[in-house]
């Protein structure tokens, strides 16, 4: 059998190609992906950034946010993942070991030790390491023995069901991290798709006042992030992001603030001055690699402000964040604006990217199984 598969060759360089499925072992499993969520990260991998930074090795068929139907199950595989053949799940993309420091301590995305590559996971390893089959833009990936997934409530929509990845990063880093609960007042800088996610995640923990910022030109954003349950939305090219966020506190500031803004540093420092004394600073964002940021750290000091970096989500995060999507469907349906085909993965990566004029895309996906 061969699967059809989208090969990254270069940057900006996608390339249709047929590769071998290989056998299924008792341990594996072979998914038939049927949509494939983007995220910034399918961005700049396209433009190459992560292989300039060594981190992604040519060729590469990417797409870390895959859920597809398990084609083909070995009874260990089945034991272990809790999954049979026909059953429709989502993949978490990092292959982890499960039994070092990293791993139990808990946070199993950061292992490096099961596959010693610099990026273990589905959607980052080269077509030339192992089988080859290990990204979204593809009908097929292999599934390795160690692989985390989630069975899929049934009966969701495959569209809202490939937001799993940024909603669940909303539910991990705007509940879960800084512990956000009933009462609490929210910042969340950046209305993309993880902005969203945690505007979703903060109004359903019972978070009394969430605020959103974004661009004048994302105003579609910060629409639907009110109809999503954020109560305030800032444009930050137009008002003063600090001003107006005491303003709405009573020059209280925020209990939380929560970075998910790609490449701009400003919100950084915006984040730390409109946190109280005491308050939790939740940076998600990457910045490109200009993260030499200066901030007043004497201000961070004496107000006891907690400053957390987060990278990827938690078991529990991904499993709380499908319950949500299966619990508001409707209402994250507009979050998902464009769906293409496999021979327009690039066409799709471009359209996230905003380099298509008049397109409002938030969440877009690849349908290799369409
Ligand atoms: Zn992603
Ligand atoms: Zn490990």
């Amino acid at each position: 059998m061969k699967a059809r598969v989208m090969i990254q060759t270069g940057d900006r360089r996608l390339e249709m190609a047929e590769r071998e499925v290989p056998m299924v072992g008792p341990d594996e499993g072979l998914l038939r992906v049927e949509a494939c969520g983007l995220c910034g990260s399918d961005v700049e991998q396209y433009k190459g950034h992560f292989t300039q930074k060594g981190i992604v090795r040519y060729p590469v068929i990417p797409g870390h946010e895959p859920i597809g139907i398990i084609h083909e199950i070995g009874a260990e595989a089945s034991r272990t993942w809790g999954v049979k053949k026909g059953d429709r799940v989502a993949l978490e993309p990092h292959l982890t070991c499960g039994s070092c420091p990293v791993c139990l301590g808990g946070r199993y995305h950061l292992c490096r030790s099961l596959l010693q590559v610099a990026t273990p996971a589905y959607g980052f390893l080269s077509t030339e390491f192992g089988h080859g089959l290990w990204g979204g833009y593809g009908e097929f990936i292999h599934l390795h023995r160690r692989t985390i997934m989630h069975k899929l409530p049934d009966a969701l929509p495959l569209s809202v069901a490939t937001m799993y990845q940024a909603i669940a990063a909303g539910v991990c880093w705007s509940v879960h991290v800084p512990q956000s609960s009933f009462g609490d007042t929210v910042l969340i800088l950046g209305c993309g798709q993880r902005g969203l996610g945690a505007v979703l995640a903060c109004a359903n923990a019972g978070v009394r006042n969430i605020i959103v910022t974004g661009l004048a030109r994302d105003r579609y954003k910060l629409a639907l992030a009110r109809t999503l349950g954020a109560h305030h939305t800032i444009e930050v090219d137009r008002e003063d992001t600090l001003t107006r966020v005491m303003e709405i506190t009573g020059h209280k500031g925020v209990d939380v603030a929560l970075d998910v803004s790609p490449g701009a540093t400003a919100p950084i420092n915006d984040a730390i001055k409109a946190v109280r004394v005491g308050g939790t600073v939740v940076l998600a964002g990457l910045k490109g690699g200009q993260s030499s940021v200066t901030i007043d750290s004497d201000y961070v000091v004496t107000r006891e402000i907690t400053l957390r970096g987060v990278y990827s989500q938690s078991y529990s995060a991904y499993e709380q964040a499908l319950d949500l999507i299966a619990r508001n469907v409707e209402r994250v349906k507009p979050m998902h604006t464009h769906s293409f085909p496999l021979e327009q993965a690039a066409l799709a990566i471009e359209t996230l990217a905003g380099e298509r004029e008049g397109e409002e895309a938030i969440c877009v996906s690849i349908n290799p199984g369409a």
